[in-house]
Formats: C-alpha cells, structure tokens, sequence
C-alpha cells in the first residue's frame, strides 16, 4: 500500500502539469470509486474548476480546486495516478484544459475518492481521521509521549494508527522501529525519555529518505510516468529476513505485528519483558 512516502511523490510529480490548470471533465468509470456519491454528482462538482493546490495530508491527495471545493483521494492497497490518457485498470480519469489528462489507475479497486464543499468541510473530514503529520513541526517528541502515555499498544501498531500519526504504513513502521531500536511489540506506554526522541527522530529520517528515493514500489506503486521508486533497495530490515542485521550481523527475524509481516533484529530490538 502507497503510504505518505509514495503518495508525496506522486504529488510532486503531479503537481507542476495539474496545478494552475482547468478539470475539463471528469469521468468516474467505476461507481464504487465515489460511493455512496454518483459518480456524475463529482463529476460535476469539479468540471471546470481551476486546480489552484495539489496538497496531501497522511496518505490523501488533496486537489484544492476553485470555489473552496476539495476533491480527496485514497489510493489505498493498488491505487496509481498516471498523467496519461489511459491505463490499464482505469477507474477515473480527469481530462485538462491544456489536453493532459490524469487516470487513476487501481486493480484491485479499493482505493477512493469524494468532494467536499468548503475547507470546514474538508478539516471535519481530516479531523476524525489523522493525527499529526510526521513532517511538520507539529511532530514532536513530547507529542508521542502524550499520544503514548498508558497505552498498551504494541509500537507498530501505534506507528499504523492513522489518527495518531498521519502516513506511516507497514514499511516504514519497520524501518523507523529498526533505527530507533526498539521492538514492534513493545508497549508503547513503556518506551522511557529518549527513546521518544529517537523514534520521532527515526520517523522523520526514514520517511525523508523515502521520499529522497521516490518511493518503494514492491508490487503496485508507480511514479505518474509509470517509472518505479527505488526506496525498497535501501530497506534496512522489511523484506529482509534470513539476511544479516546491516548494524550487528544478527539474522533478520519476521514475526507477526499489529496483524502485519514485522520484521526486525532480534539483537537491536530486544523483546520486551513479558508481564
Ligand atoms: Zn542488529
């Protein structure tokens, strides 16, 4: 699944050919895109707007479009957006004022999209879904102490939680864990003084460098032209079992987290004390 990583390149690809043009007309070739919403009710919502932002929060792509009017979109599990006419799996596509068009392309059609009328609108809808963003300023290590404080959960399944911090999926949970060196299930009420400066620090490094490396395309990510991210060759620890521990040699472990393939070092990341 694209997590905010995959989703910022995207929109930094898309961004300098979509922003300050006209949505010419939208098409919404799969219903179950847009529902409960017609596909023709977004539709015409957007036809005709000028795209004056395209911004991101989590793992959403933001299209601030003219008249306060906001089209959001998920990509969820197999969702792409191309900047061509047409594509394999297309669910929706927008043709442009200057004959560019975008299709958002999805195999396995989980990914979604809705419009929402006013920016109230749209920071009720953001409000009740994500935390705080990992690269603003807001993100501090103070802030996951008070977001972790009494929590049982286990450290992975605290870094997925999206209404605690915003963008962090399966990847990068892992890789931010391996570098801070603290295990997945660990409780993350435990973690004491600087470890909360580590894992914030570890967050923000990991996810700056997959942004730095376009993304990780293990199976469906793609660049708007098509082109594949390069972050999966500079994995640390996800995908990497049986292999050696790139800080102490230890052999690279798997175990199930948060109902995910968790992967870490045994001797870097030691198990937490059973209660
Ligand atoms: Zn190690």
């Amino acid at each position: 699944m694209p997590e905010l990583p995959e989703v910022e390149t995207i929109r930094r690809q898309l961004a300098p050919v979509v922003e300050g043009r006209r949505i010419a007309e939208m098409e919404v070739l799969d219903q179950r895109w847009s529902a409960p919403a017609l596909g023709v009710e977004v539709a015409d919502a957007v036809r005709g707007r000028r795209i004056d932002r395209l911004d991101r929060r989590g793992k959403y792509l933001v299209w601030e479009l003219s008249g306060d009017v906001h089209l959001v979109m998920h990509l969820r599990m197999t969702g792409n957006l191309l900047y061509a006419d047409d594509a394999r799996f297309a669910r929706v596509r927008i043709r442009l004022d200057d004959g560019g068009a975008v299709v958002f392309a999805d195999q396995r059609r989980f990914g979604t999209g809705v419009v929402l009328l006013g920016s109230d609108a749209r920071d009720d809808y953001f409000a009740s879904r994500l935390g705080v963003e990992p690269l603003s300023a807001d993100f501090t290590a103070d802030h996951i102490r008070e977001l972790a404080r009494g929590r049982r959960a286990p450290a992975k399944a605290f870094l997925l939680n999206q209404e605690r911090i915003a963008g962090v999926g399966n990847i990068y949970a892992d890789e931010a864990l391996f570098i801070a060196r603290i295990h997945p299930l660990r409780p993350i009420g435990t973690l004491r003084g600087k470890q909360f400066d580590e894992l914030r620090a570890a967050v923000v490094e990991v996810l700056e460098a997959g942004i730095d490396a376009r993304g990780a395309t293990i199976d469906d990510f793609r660049h708007t032209d098509g082109a594949s991210g390069a972050f999966q060759d500079r994995f640390l620890v996800h995908l990497r079992a049986g292999e050696p521990c790139a800080r102490c040699g230890t052999t690279i472990k798997k175990i199930r987290a948060a109902g995910r393939g968790t992967y870490l070092c045994p001797r870097c990341q030691r198990a937490p004390r059973a209660a």
